[in-house]
């Protein structure tokens, strides 16, 4: 049987089912969650959908999490996580709690988990991932408008609008068939591209202070001092993660964030050699072209920025 076909089983065997995600969700993540939970109490009503995981208000324009889910809910529930590759991204550890455990992923899959697993690194987004569930059991499953927003939300966020090369035909095709349902598609753009005056002051920062070296690595530093001198919380700054792919020098680039509790977050994007295999080295991990890692302190962040210049170098020597 194939995996879809064990998790939609799967799904009909459980009265409660319980949908978890990473920790410092972005748009596909919190659209993944909740798109396939909006699909799954629109198709069974009887049964108990919750989605749960730490959250942060700026992306409350596409869902919240439900609050009162006691560790007894747990008991017999189902698990899906989706949209983590490692466990320990896993946003609360009641996910462990329950009796079956699906994971879903489009990340590469390096932290195998749970009873049944889905991964499919090569798909946009685990939004999308959700629609082609929906459309290989649609016959018994419901689509609404509300989840096809998030879906699309989803999407959007995870190819940066439709720019990133895991775009496909396929992509468009599932984008073009969440568009028929009623919802506001450019409202959808907007509030995903939407920053505010210090984020926009901050982008300034980046650009003013991006070093790039001859074959297009480069990187930004982000101190806490920098980030309290323009009212900045670290989580806010992934919206300034994709911008130095704009600029025509950039190949690979690394931003820097320092953490209230020390040491840096590593956020790492490249527009050609793959970088994930940097980022596993230092505590993390992700896709070809976008991961994320850690530094412990300023020596880890000048061996990622080394490592970074040389993939770039490699790369513009194959050229
Ligand atoms: P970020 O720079 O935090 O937006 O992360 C980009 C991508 O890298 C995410 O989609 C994750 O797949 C991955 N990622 C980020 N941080 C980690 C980590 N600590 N461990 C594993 N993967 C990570």
């Amino acid at each position: 049987m194939r995996v879809q076909q064990k998790i939609f089983q799967m799904i009909q065997d459980f009265e409660t089912i319980i949908i978890h995600r990473h920790e410092r969700p972005d748009p596909d993540a919190i659209a993944s969650q909740c798109g396939l939970k909006k699909i799954l109490q629109a198709s069974f009503p009887p049964k108990k959908i919750y989605a749960v995981g730490s959250f942060n208000d700026s992306l409350k324009f596409l869902a919240r999490m439900d609050k009162k889910v006691n560790d007894e809910v747990y008991q017999d529930a189902l698990v899906i996580v989706v949209d983590t590759a490692d466990v320990a991204r896993i946003s609360d550890e009641r996910f462990a709690k329950g009796k079956k455990l699906i994971k879903i992923d489009h990340h590469p899959n390096d932290d195998i988990y749970g009873d049944l697993l889905w991964v499919e690194p090569t798909v946009s987004s685990t939004s999308e991932l959700i629609v082609h569930f929906y459309l290989t059991f649609k016959n018994k499953l419901k689509m609404t408008t509300e989840a096809a927003r998030l879906l699309y939300a989803g999407i959007v966020g995870d190819t940066g609008r439709f720019l990133y090369p895991a775009t496909t035909a396929k992509t468009l095709e599932i984008a073009s068939f969440l568009l028929t349902f009623p919802f506001n598609a450019s409202l959808i753009s907007r509030e995903l591209s939407t920053i505010s005056m210090k984020v926009a002051k901050l982008s300034g920062y980046v650009y003013q202070n991006i070093s790039v070296d001859e074959n297009g690595a480069a990187y930004v530093l982000l101190s806490t001092k920098i980030l309290q001198s323009y009212n900045v919380a670290e989580f806010e700054t992934s919206a300034i993660v994709s911008l130095p792919g704009m600029i025509d020098e950039v190949l690979s680039w690394v931003i820097f964030v320092e953490k209230a509790e020390g040491g840096f977050r590593a956020r790492l994007r490249s527009k050609g050699p793959t970088i994930n295999e940097i980022a596993k080295r230092y505590n993390g991990g992700g896709h070809l072209l976008a991961s994320g890692a850690n530094a412990k302190n300023h020596e880890e962040v000048q061996k990622i920025y080394r490592e970074i210049q040389d993939v770039a170098q490699k790369w513009r020597n194959k050229q």
